[in-house]
């Protein structure tokens, strides 16, 4: 299958083209399989994808690792080009038009890079930033915006969390004053991926002094305007090759005509978005488990100690083939998940739990896999490592395992309603 040269590799296979993706994405053709099938239209997916990680990225992972930061208007070129920043998006504004279930496969794929920042980074352009503007934004913003970023040719970024308002949402004091036809905007962002480099950034502001939960909403906010400051570029444990920027406003002004929707519907707007961001991350994190138990078997199988391959002591191959079963639950759990969130559901309480078991999973894995390496699970040169650092973000970005914990419990009537 021809991927690059010419021209859209949505174009280059039509018969992978669902209808259009009003609401959730959930595409007006016919389902193919289960939610996340194994059926050839998600196969010839997967597969056009892996040939650019194999091709375009994991060559350059290491050195982007070492550098800090991945050129992502480069990368996003690359994937934009092939179609896979829109998988999910209406084909009207150069998405693929396809199911939301097709971008978890794409989600998938994405675990085979040998990192956890670049896949991130892919979820913030094709996932995080988007879902809002798709569903809710004006037919000129979505040109303005999301035609571009689908496309590759601008890097988009999430400013949600805030100096001192990360897991309580609804806490943020970033403002965007409304004067005449414009916003004037005040206040700061913090751990923006993509902050760095991006050119838009989906951000969430009091526009009013209203209730909390009623006062915020998301504007489509260019990054080149006066009064835009990128403060730092934070140096992290994990996610190195993703940039993670803390950004200052002063006095920015914005026309109002980049209000995603309407004016006080962000907080709600910003809460659906989460639903894709979590499954899409539940996603993102099989596959390197797979790949991790797959790499300690073979180091263990190869690793004599004692005169005995470490792999054949039973604690070692039976801890391995337990962490094996989770994942595979975990994959269970997502599926059904992501089938009853393309069929119209609602998917919070499930979304929350399989994200929570993903970044239990995520540090288990992990921490026990590294364990089996010895002295050379201590060091940079082997991908469990890079890993067990980046795979911790999984219970901590996009919502703690406290929050989801806190969500699930709501879910379950636990607690006294407010
Ligand atoms: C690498 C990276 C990339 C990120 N990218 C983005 C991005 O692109 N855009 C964006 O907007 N944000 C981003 N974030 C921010 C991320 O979403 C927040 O870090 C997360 O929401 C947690 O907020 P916090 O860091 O302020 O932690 P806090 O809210 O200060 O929480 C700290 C800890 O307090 C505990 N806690 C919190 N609430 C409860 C509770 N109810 N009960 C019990 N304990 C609790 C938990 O242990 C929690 O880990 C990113 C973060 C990182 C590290």
């Amino acid at each position: 299958m021809a991927l690059r040269g010419g021209g859209r590799w949505a174009r280059l296979a039509p018969a992978l083209r669902g209808g259009s993706a009003p609401g959730r994405g959930v595409s007006s053709g016919r389902r193919d399989g289960g939610a996340v099938g194994d059926t050839p239209r998600y196969r010839d997916l997967r597969a056009a994808l892996r040939k650019i990680i194999d091709k375009e990225i994991n060559p350059f992972v290491d050195k982007w690792e070492e550098e800090g930061q991945f050129p992502a208007h480069k990368v996003f070129k690359i994937l934009g080009q092939a179609g896979f920043l829109g998988v999910d998006k209406p084909t009207e504004y150069g998405g693929m038009g396809l199911d939301f279930s097709y971008n978890i496969a794409v989600a998938e794929e994405l675990g085979n890079i040998r990192c956890g920042g670049i896949p991130m980074a892919i979820g913030v352009q094709a996932g995080m930033a988007t879902p809002a503007l798709t569903r809710f934004g004006s037919d000129e913003l979505k040109k303005q915006f999301l035609v571009p970023t689908i496309a590759g040719d601008v890097v988009a970024c999430l400013g949600v969390s805030e100096a001192g308002a990360g897991s309580d949402v609804a806490s943020i004091k970033t403002k965007a004053v409304r004067k005449g036809d414009e916003y004037v905007i005040n206040g700061g962002k913090m751990w923006t991926t993509s902050g760095c480099q991006a050119d838009w950034m989906c951000l969430l502001a009091n526009t009013s002094e209203g209730p909390p939960h009623r006062n915020k909403s998301l504007i489509c906010l260019p990054m080149n305007l006066p009064g835009i400051h990128i403060a730092k570029k934070i140096d992290k444990l994990g996610m190195r090759s993703s940039d993670t920027a803390q950004i200052f406003f002063e006095d920015v002004r914005v026309p109002s005509k980049n209000l995603i929707g309407e004016e006080g519907k962000g907080f709600t707007y910003q809460m659906l978005q989460f639903q894709e961001e979590r499954l899409w991350g539940v996603a993102t994190v099989l596959t390197p488990l797979e790949i991790i138990i797959r790499e300690t078997i073979d180091y263990t199988r190869q690793r004599k100690v004692f005169d005995q391959p470490i792999l054949h002591n039973q604690v070692v191959h039976f801890r391995l083939a337990e962490l094996a079963t989770d994942v595979e639950l975990l994959r269970s759990l997502l599926y059904r998940t992501v089938a009853l969130y393309v069929e119209g559901n609602d998917v919070t309480k499930l979304a929350s739990m399989a994200k929570l078991k993903a970044g239990r999973l995520a540090r288990e894995v992990t921490d026990s896999c590294l364990q089996f390496w010895g002295g050379m699970g201590f060091t940079s040169e082997v991908l469990v490592s890079r890993f067990y650092r980046d795979l911790r973000l999984m219970s901590i970005g996009g919502g703690t395992d406290e929050i989801m914990l806190s969500i699930i419990c709501k879910y379950m009537e636990m607690l006294p309603s407010k």
